[in-house]
């Protein structure tokens, strides 16, 4: 085998930069006024793949949750716990804040291949560390509530802070936070606070791709957590523990795989270095134990992979089916506790007449003029509208409620006995666009027997 210098370490930084340019964008791209995400509580709706959904409309935050989950569960069988070091927050700011500003700006650590000596002194530098850390944080914090405040309210709120005062706790007590866990806390977060390092085990199999020192190539180290040697009596192990001095969790990954390990892979890149200079490959792969013990290619196709495909398939199926059916208006009915009114007109005739309230929303992201018409179904019998007169206006996700009284223009039933329920669709739409914003709705209008409409005739 053939050495070969590996530079994991490099491409992680380019997908951090990546994954921040991202999150840092996207708040700001809006796609007929809807955003990628945004979960805006002030707004009362949910956006979603730049389409925007009510409250009324949260029955899909189960699909995306589920989405969400089984995502986390096929990404931690395939291939480990890459989300750790490669796209975790966590790992991200603390990679900008011990390798970027302490190291490479301030120099107060001398070396990022050196990740477990801690160096005194200098503390003007130390506290100058932590402030420019807590200006990104704020500005990593802004960028988090951009997907629940959206930015143009955001901005706006900031220049009216007596009004927006909670807005403001949360915004400095998240990123004071945020810097206490970064410079304080740093690693132990991820080995003793974080649920998704316990759980993450029980999804690993033989075939999962993580991170493996070859103790077949590198010779026995550790029994159990006994460590036997500084330097195996036989093996390509020469013991620089230059894998050891660069772990940010300060593990030793020939121990083997632990619940320490963020899999960021820095140790497989500095042990590559040390192997290359004797033409060997690194002892300490990214890979599946079943492929260093066999010397097989990692099985990526097997039974649980290809199971949790097939699953995520499905609800990305039924989540792009219902973002795509979504209804541009919502419309509930409630009749009224009252069966019907009957009126006598001047004239001597009846006005027969049902009661209903409508609670409209506009969905939109535009203000709409809205009305309906009601239809008895089996007769295609439209009744004549008695309140609301006209149309009216909703804006923007607003909700209205409207009494509704619907009135019978002919004699609809003839039953002597008993009250007569006729089945009756509601169309709504909005004026301007009833092609594109229209819901149907069922409801019941009763229709009184001959014998109340008689005795009310005086017949
Ligand atoms: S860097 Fe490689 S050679 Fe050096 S101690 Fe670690 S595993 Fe052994
Ligand atoms: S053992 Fe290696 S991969 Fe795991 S955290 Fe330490 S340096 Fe990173």
């Amino acid at each position: 085998m053939q050495g070969k210098i590996t530079n994991y370490t490099k491409q992680r930084y380019i997908t951090y930069g990546v994954i921040a340019v991202l999150a840092l964008i996207l708040p700001f791209v809006r796609i007929n006024g809807n955003h990628f995400f945004l979960l805006s509580f002030d707004h009362k709706k949910l956006d979603l793949l730049f389409v925007s959904f009510s409250t009324q409309e949260l029955f899909l935050m189960p699909f995306v949750l589920i989405g969400l989950f089984l995502t986390i569960f096929f990404v931690t069988t395939l291939a480990g716990r890459i989300w750790c070091a490669w796209a975790c927050p966590q790992t991200i700011f603390r990679v900008i804040y011990r390798d970027l500003i302490q190291t490479k700006l301030l120099k107060i650590r001398k070396n990022i291949k050196d990740k477990q000596k801690e160096y005194p002194g200098n503390m003007f530098k130390k506290i100058l560390a932590v402030l420019i850390f807590y200006v990104l944080s704020l500005i990593a914090t802004s960028n988090l509530l951009w997907y629940f405040v959206p930015p143009e309210d955001f901005f706006l709120y900031l220049q009216n802070p007596a009004e927006h005062l909670l807005l403001l706790g949360i915004l400095f007590c998240a990123s004071l936070f945020l810097t206490f866990d970064v410079v304080y806390i740093q690693e132990r977060f991820c080995v003793y606070v974080c649920p998704y390092a316990r759980i993450q085990s029980v999804m690993f199999d033989h075939d999962t791709v993580q991170v493996v020192y070859d103790e077949k190539r590198g010779g026995v180290i550790f029994d159990g957590k006994t460590k036997l040697h500084k330097k195996p009596p036989q093996g390509e192990c020469i013991g620089c523990e230059a894998c050891v001095t660069v772990c940010p969790t300060h593990i030793d990954i020939r121990q083997g795989m632990q619940l320490d390990c963020i899999n960021c892979l820095e140790c497989a890149d500095a042990c590559s270095v040390v192997q290359n200079k004797l033409n060997r490959p690194s002892l300490i792969q990214w890979t599946s134990s079943q492929s260093i013990n066999t010397g097989r290619k990692v099985k990526y196709f097997r039974f649980r992979t290809v199971a949790y495909l097939v699953v995520l398939a499905v609800v990305f199926i039924a989540l792009l089916t219902m973002t795509t059916k979504k209804e541009n208006m919502l419309l509930n009915i409630n009749r009224s506790t009252e069966l019907y009114n009957i009126n006598k007109k001047i004239d001597g005739s009846l006005e027969i007449s049902n009661s209903y309230v409508f609670l409209f929303q506009n969905t939109d992201n535009k203000a709409h003029e809205y009305y309906f018409e009601a239809t008895v179904k089996d007769s295609n019998e439209k009744l004549e509208i008695l309140r609301p007169k006209k149309a009216f206006k909703l804006e923007a996700g607003e909700q209205a409620k409207q009494i509704v009284v619907l009135k019978a223009n002919s004699e609809l039933a003839n039953d002597d006995s008993k009250d007569t329920i006729l089945h009756i669709t509601i169309k709504a739409y909005a004026n301007d666009d009833k092609e594109n914003i229209s819901v149907l709705r069922e409801s019941i209008f009763v229709y009184p027997k001959q014998t109340i409409i008689k005795e009310k005739l005086g017949e």
